[in-house]
């Protein structure tokens, strides 16, 4: 398949390059976008052949749903029938953004979009080239993250172009995203709010929004129960190319942890590349990626993708990560840094 790269560097080109790709996406392709989280893959959401190329492009799973994003909150009412009370204080506290809100699904929407579930997860990107795609496309579009299912969401568009040039119809190609993780995944319909998948948006501002506690469960290895819930939680994901320990501990032994591990390895024969952060790097040698200041954590979101990426390129046989605080967006980078390592875990003791 030919991919027709848009730009949209300047205001004219933008223009004439959000309309092709609303075109395209008007006739049945999928395209590639921008959004303020990581680049999404996009269809139609209420139209099954364009929803199914999505899948093959991806080799995703078809039982894991994909979130359709709207420019307008009237564009809410194509997809469902009923927005709870409770949702209000939500959408106006962070939509546009990294929030995604399950609802009672509507007819329209294809079983393929929700793997057959009765409900379906929405969000409005906080992206001026996404609202303005999904404005000109007029409906509803559906798009999981644009990458090749269980690699690192691509948070720039040279990952969109690794990953799926051939593959779909348009990448449109804009700014490097500027939250760098994907959005927060909660369900308010069933009981007390539950966090299915941890994001963007911190479960701290989510519970001062609603004055409600709210659940979460996303470090610990996925059970029935959740699989149920959010059948996308279950796959391998954000997995660079070769294995992934995480040492959790505090920062002394952590460091000491990775250099003393760092040190059998290599013993064993085996290469090792480190990810680290501005404030730790110096203690290492070797291949080290930094992924960002603990001071600034948003830093830490902002490339994590791109670092999980970089290593495909080192020549190295085991990456030894260090580890975050699970408050506020930590969560979220806690939850990828885990499931990129499939749950390896080494915990080094001390407080975090
Ligand atoms: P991605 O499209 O790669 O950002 O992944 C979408 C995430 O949203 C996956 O973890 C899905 O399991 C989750 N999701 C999508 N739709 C639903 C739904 N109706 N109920 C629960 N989780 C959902
Ligand atoms: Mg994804």
């Amino acid at each position: 398949m030919k991919t027709l790269i848009l730009h949209t560097e300047n205001n004219n080109e933008k223009e004439i390059s959000i309309q092709k790709a609303a075109n395209i996406l008007k006739e049945g392709g999928i395209v590639a976008f921008p959004t303020e989280t990581v680049y999404g893959l996009g269809a139609n959401a209420l139209n099954e052949e364009a929803i199914k190329k999505i899948y093959i492009a991806k080799g995703r799973p078809s039982d894991n749903p994909l979130i359709v994003h709207i420019s307008d909150i009237n564009m809410i009412h194509t997809i469902t029938e009923y927005i709870p009370p409770k949702y209000d204080a939500l959408i106006k506290a962070f939509w546009p953004g990294p929030l995604t809100l399950i609802f009672k699904k509507n007819d329209k929407i294809p079983d393929i979009v929700t793997a057959g579930l009765d409900t379906v997860a929405v969000r409005m990107p906080d992206n001026a080239i996404a609202l303005e795609l999904i404005n000109k496309a007029g409906f509803p579009v559906a798009a999981p993250s644009a990458n090749i299912s269980g690699k690192p969401s691509p948070t720039k568009g040279e990952h969109v172009i690794q990953d799926l040039m051939g593959k779909v119809d348009a990448i449109l190609l804009g700014e490097d995203c500027k939250v760098g993780l994907e959005s927060t995944v909660l369900d308010l319909l069933s009981g007390q709010p539950t966090i299915l998948r941890p994001g963007g948006v911190s479960k701290e501002a989510i519970e001062k929004a609603i004055g409600e506690k709210v659940l979460d469960n996303s470090l610990h290895n996925v059970g029935d129960k959740q699989i149920a819930s959010s059948p996308g939680m279950k796959y391998t994901h954000y997995a660079p190319k070769v294995p992934v320990i995480v040492f959790i501990g505090s920062l002394d032994n952590m460091i000491h942890g990775i250099q003393t591990m760092k040190e059998i390895k290599e013993k064993e024969g085996l290469r090792v590349g480190i990810l680290a952060t501005e404030e730790t790097k110096a203690f290492y040698s070797g291949c080290i990626y930094s992924v960002g200041s603990r001071e600034k954590i948003e830093t830490v979101a902002g490339s994590l993708f791109h670092v999980l990426r970089s290593f495909d390129k080192e020549d190295i046989d085991i990456i030894l990560s260090e580890s975050f605080t699970t408050e506020g967006m930590g969560l979220a980078i806690m939850n990828r840094i885990i499931k990129s390592a499939g749950y390896q875990v080494m915990d080094v003791g001390g407080e975090t």
